[in-house]
């Protein structure tokens, strides 16, 4: 089969390449892919060539799928069952985190479809689940609910990230407003987590690029307010539209070292400031206010099972809405197009489905 993998451990590294299909152990589940997802994860390696010649993972971390064969020791999964996987693959089950539940920040953690993995990812056409992470977490993969599609249930991975930042990670009341840096899924998705979570007004902050589709697209999802960093002042816009008095959260998806020195000047004492975006330059500006004002920076990072429970419901339930944000679906063979289109920001979400003869 055809799978879409890295190379090297630097950035970048893609290539198409031939690989046998996944065997299946006693304890191991084989699914089907059904749908993947291009995430900005996936993005950062996209047209950087890094010279390696070593094999690093299959990728592709956000994709669902039908079991087709399962282990002969396998008893709580059955083949035809229409699963999501949280792309856990291997975690200690002994570290703090474990021990807590929080499986995804165990430090010895290793995801499918990211770096280092032996097992598999989505951008190809089946993926094994190892049976050992079923031993240690039983919730490492969900059934998706009836009513459902594929494509929808691929994206669980942003739409929990989203969940877990502003449901669970901050303290967020009914009649309060929302920032939300970066137009990118998770920010879209951390604006309908909002609005489910009775926020009042709920801006997103953008730029330029993101008036072709993305400040739309906000919009109908439930941002009441768009502001273009290119164009307009970010930190008087948002204070003129929420009053300072009533912004006590920001969910900051950029990554952009100027978006966490906003959404610090923006907010009122005690106020939560959920960082979820990757930045990878050095802080250039003091963060004392922070101090001077009892603010909180949170880091997130993934979610647990909790999470996935809740916003599977939210999902079936119609009340978070995927559709709007998929906006193109393509064949695997044509993932340069699919990348580029998102790179260009003319795509929010691009589902891949696997097209190659064998
Ligand atoms: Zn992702
Ligand atoms: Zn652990």
């Amino acid at each position: 089969m055809k799978a879409l993998a890295r190379y090297g451990k630097e950035f970048g590294g893609y290539r198409m390449i031939d690989v046998p299909e996944p065997e299946c152990g006693p304890e191991d589940i084989i699914i089907e892919i059904k749908a993947a997802a291009i995430c900005g994860a996936d993005m950062k390696h996209f047209k950087v060539e890094n010279g390696s010649d070593q094999f690093n993972s299959i990728r592709g971390h956000e994709f669902a799928g039908e079991i087709v064969k399962v282990g002969a020791e396998v008893k709580d999964w059955k083949i035809g069952q229409r699963i999501v996987s949280d792309n856990s693959a291997h975690v200690c089950g002994t570290c703090p985190a474990c021990e807590a539940g929080d499986f995804l920040c165990c430090e010895h953690k290793v995801n499918l479809g990211l770096d280092n993995n032996t097992w598999g990812g989505g951008f190809s056409k089946y993926c094994k689940i190892p049976g050992e992470i079923l031993r240690i977490h039983k919730h490492a993969i969900w059934e998706i609910p009836e009513g459902v599609a594929y494509e929808e249930a691929a994206l669980m991975d942003p739409i929990c990230n989203s969940y877990k930042a502003v449901a669970q990670q901050a303290h967020l009341l009914p009649g309060q407003d929302v920032v939300v840096f970066g137009t990118g899924p998770i920010g879209l998705f951390a604006v309908q987590v909002a609005r489910i979570m009775g926020a009042v007004n709920i801006v997103m902050v953008g730029l330029q690029d993101d008036t072709k589709v993305r400040f739309d697209v906000a919009k109908q999802l439930g941002a009441t307010h768009c502001v273009n960093g290119s164009t307009e002042d970010v930190v008087a816009r948002c204070t003129e539209i929420c009053g300072r008095d009533n912004l006590g959260l920001v969910i900051e998806c950029s990554g952009a070292n100027i978006a966490l020195k906003q959404a610090i000047e923006m907010t009122r004492p005690n106020a939560e400031i959920v960082r979820v975006g990757m930045g990878f330059k050095p802080l250039e500006f003091s963060i004392n206010d922070i101090t001077a004002w009892n603010k909180s920076i949170i880091g997130h990072m993934a979610y647990d099972s909790t999470t996935w429970r809740n916003a599977l419901r939210l999902l079936k339930s119609g009340a978070i809405d995927v559709k709007p944000m998929i906006t193109h679906r393509i064949g695997l063979s044509q993932w340069e197009e699919g990348f580029q289109a998102m790179a260009d920001k003319d795509a929010i979400k691009v589902i891949m489905t696997y097209d190659y003869e064998d």
